[in-house]
């Protein structure tokens, strides 16, 4: 039998929008890239941007940075983090997140999660009392949002700050609530695989106006805060653009020029992306060689990529899987694979953070699979990418029981 084949490139993104070049190009016509260099009665780029995803958002405050990493870091120092103090995050989530902790000079504290890949609020009680730390980097990674209410009752009965990493969540929601407006600041990213692209940049949203002004000193403002499109008034500034250091992280109008016009489409890409996501999980699903992780109720999920598990599978049956995937056009990552690969996602190739001893993370990331879903791939594409990942997963254990 002919085995069928997936051409299509899973690095490969939309194109730009035609009118989001066109303002683009009128920006460089401009020749004021930078964000405080605006003529009479301007509006720049990235302040018009702050003010539209804030609006989208529902949050207060917004401030536009140079990536999702610089808001992290940024969020940290805002709430007040200060060096070799413990910070905890979730065990699985990519290198940016234990960087940014490492980068204020804190510590993370790594817990663990559960086989529906969001954080384990007993393992995070246990460590929030151990640790004595102040502060959740709350990683919601590839998208899974854990029970948010239970999430911030453990936050508030151990006196924790909680920071959302929304890398993977702009759009996803907990009981309706958009994902970024539970904790102290939300952080997303606009780095070209994340749900807007730009190549780089990210959002800090807050409702919380102490910590607004600090960050936005810290990423630059100068004394130009009064420039900004969703910033807490004068009065938040006056002590602190004393005391706050420039760590130079604005975001720039020729990049907010092309997030713009990508925020009024960011519901309709939502849907589309939900629609691809589940043709493939339909088929994922139906295949008893799989797992799913389960979505909790309540739970609103933005399908740009999915996870599944092979339970029971082997390190030399994970590379055939790969293998024999990879060979039919479908590129997967597998997250239990001991030397790292492409985006860092292993707690073990995190050397500068201290070692730590996590089993039941590890666990489940040796039988865990991943795979993008860029928007262009249509819904027969994604068919036809999950009756290969079933297929392969199916001959394996049929090699298995040979
Ligand atoms: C991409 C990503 C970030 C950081 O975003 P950058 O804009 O690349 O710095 C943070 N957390 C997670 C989980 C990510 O995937």
């Amino acid at each position: 039998m002919q085995q069928r084949k997936f051409a299509g490139s899973f690095t490969q993104q939309e194109p730009i929008p035609e009118y989001a070049i066109a303002a683009a190009v009128a920006v460089m016509r401009s020749g004021r890239l930078h964000r405080y260099n605006v003529a009479p009665g301007e509006i720049a780029e990235a302040a018009a941007l702050e003010r539209e995803y804030a609006g989208w958002q529902g949050a207060r405050y917004c401030l536009a940075t140079t990536s999702g990493g610089a808001a992290l870091q940024i969020a940290l120092r805002a709430v007040g983090v200060a060096a070799g103090e413990p910070v905890l995050t979730n065990a699985f989530t990519l290198a940016p997140v234990p960087g940014a902790i490492h980068a204020v000079g804190a510590i993370p504290v790594l817990v663990e999660i559960t086989e529906d890949l969001v954080i384990d609020l007993d393992d995070l009680a246990h460590k929030a009392e151990r640790s004595g730390a102040r502060v959740l980097m709350l990683s919601l990674m590839r998208g899974h949002m854990p029970d948010m209410d239970r999430v911030m009752q453990v936050a508030a009965a151990h006196g924790l700050t909680v920071i959302e990493d929304c890398a993977h969540t702009m759009g996803a929601r907990w009981r309706g609530r958009l994902s970024g407006s539970f904790g102290a600041a939300g952080c997303f990213s606009t780095q070209s695989y994340k749900h807007m692209n730009s190549g780089e940049g990210g959002f800090l949203v807050s409702e919380d106006a102490a910590i607004m002004a600090r960050a936005i000193v810290m990423s630059g403002s100068y004394m130009l805060y009064g420039r900004h499109g969703a910033a807490p008034g004068p009065e938040a500034f006056a002590d602190i653009r004393y005391q706050v250091p420039n760590l130079s992280a604005r975001l720039d109008n020729l990049r907010a020029a092309i997030l713009r016009p990508q925020l009024a489409r960011l519901d309709d890409n939502i849907a589309r992306w939900t629609r691809r996501h589940n043709a493939v999980e339909a088929v994922l699903r139906a295949c008893p060689a799989i797992r799913l992780p389960a979505r909790a109720e309540g739970a609103f999920r933005v399908g740009s990529s999915i996870q599944f598990f092979l339970p029971g599978v082997g390190a030399a049956d994970a590379r055939r899987f790969l293998d024999a995937t990879a060979a039919r056009g479908v590129e997967l990552k597998w997250f239990g694979a001991p030397e790292p690969v492409g985006y860092t996602s292993s707690h073990h190739s995190w050397r500068y953070v201290p070692a730590q001893d996590l089993p039941r993370t590890d666990a489940i990331l040796a039988e865990l699979f991943d795979m993008r879903i860029p928007l262009t791939f249509s819904v027969a594409d994604c068919r036809l990418i999950g009756e290969i990942i079933a297929e392969e997963a199916e001959a394996l254990i049929k090699a298995a029981a040979q």
